[in-house]
């Protein structure tokens, strides 16, 4: 597998220069740049601003609750003050290093960070938990005036975004389940376009490559078919009548070098459409590529 060819030291140039490369992205965004992605990079807080309305729930601070803020003394009283006593363990929290208590910020992240930090403070002080909660900003302002908060979960926008989300979700279980488990590529060998054998019959060499995208090793026939009479042979091997087993590692690539062989009687062109058909060990075609079979110019 690859794990393994990586760890061995076998795997190709291509596989090394990806893991290094996002392997230095990653140390870069988030060891270095960090919340300067969520800030000036992600493209998610741009989208969250416009998805979101007054009845969306979004981390919030309740401001009529919190001030005016301020340090306050143990012996000093909460009369004519509010619960949030500046200490700004919240902003210290905050992976984006933002505060909260300026209002809704594209940069917020809606971890709740700031959440579980103001609700320690609170406990500390022993004021009502909740000074920075989960809330709708229309349920908050109807708390600050005291009124019973509504919270409308059921809108338009809530309903389009769910038909969306069904909608994609279904397409995905759709691919995955349609997803295929054997990809092929065919490749026509270029310099010589052809030879001419001993008895007069006419060859071209190919390139195989299939990849077994499942988790055990599998065995497949490589068909050629092409006008009567066409063999296919493993460059190595023995000719067939117009099929050559091979076996494919699980998660691998097997390439296979083949000669395609007609008869120079039954060309009637320079170049002959051919097809190559991989079948399974159930003898089923999984996939067809077609290619081209090169002859003289007058056969
Ligand atoms: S953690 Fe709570 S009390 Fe402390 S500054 Fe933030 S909102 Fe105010
Ligand atoms: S929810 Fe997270 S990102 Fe948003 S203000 Fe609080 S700590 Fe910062």
């Amino acid at each position: 597998t690859v794990t393994r060819a990586f760890f061995t030291g076998q795997a190709g140039a291509g596989v090394y220069f990806f893991v290094g490369l996002f392997t230095a992205t990653t140390y870069t965004l988030a060891g270095w740049a960090r919340e300067q992605v969520c800030t000036y990079m992600c493209p998610w807080p741009r989208f969250q601003a416009a998805m979101t309305d007054e009845h969306s729930f979004v981390v919030a601070y309740r401001a009529w609750r919190g001030e005016p803020r301020g340090a306050k003394r143990k012996t000093e009283s909460w009369e004519g003050r509010g619960d949030c006593i500046d200490c700004k363990a919240c902003v210290q929290v905050c992976p984006t290093g933002i505060d909260i208590r300026d209002g809704a910020q594209l940069q917020c992240i809606s971890c709740g960070l700031c959440i579980d930090a103001c609700n320690e403070i609170m406990d500390r002080i022993d004021r009502p938990r909740r000074l920075i909660d989960w809330t709708t900003l229309a349920a908050d302002a109807a708390a600050s005036r005291n009124v019973k908060p509504v919270y409308r979960i059921l809108r338009p926008r809530t309903l389009i975004y769910t038909a969306l989300l069904l909608v994609v979700a279904a397409v995905m279980v759709v691919a995955l389940a349609l997803r295929a488990t054997v990809e092929v590529t065919v490749l026509r060998d270029r310099s010589p376009q052809f030879v001419t054998l001993a008895d007069g019959s006419i060859r071209n060499g190919y390139t195989v490559k299939i990849l077994n995208k499942t988790r055990e090793a599998a065995a497949y026939h490589i068909r050629f078919d092409g006008p009567q009479g066409a063999t296919i042979a493993l460059v190595d091997g023995r000719p067939t009548a117009s099929a050559v087993a091979v076996r494919v590692e699980p998660d691998a690539v097997g390439t296979f070098s083949v000669y395609a062989r007609i008869g120079r009687s039954t060309l009637t062109e320079a170049l002959t459409a051919v097809t190559f058909s991989v079948l399974d060990a159930q003898g089923r075609v999984v996939v067809r590529r077609s290619s081209v079979f090169a002859g003289p110019q007058s056969p």
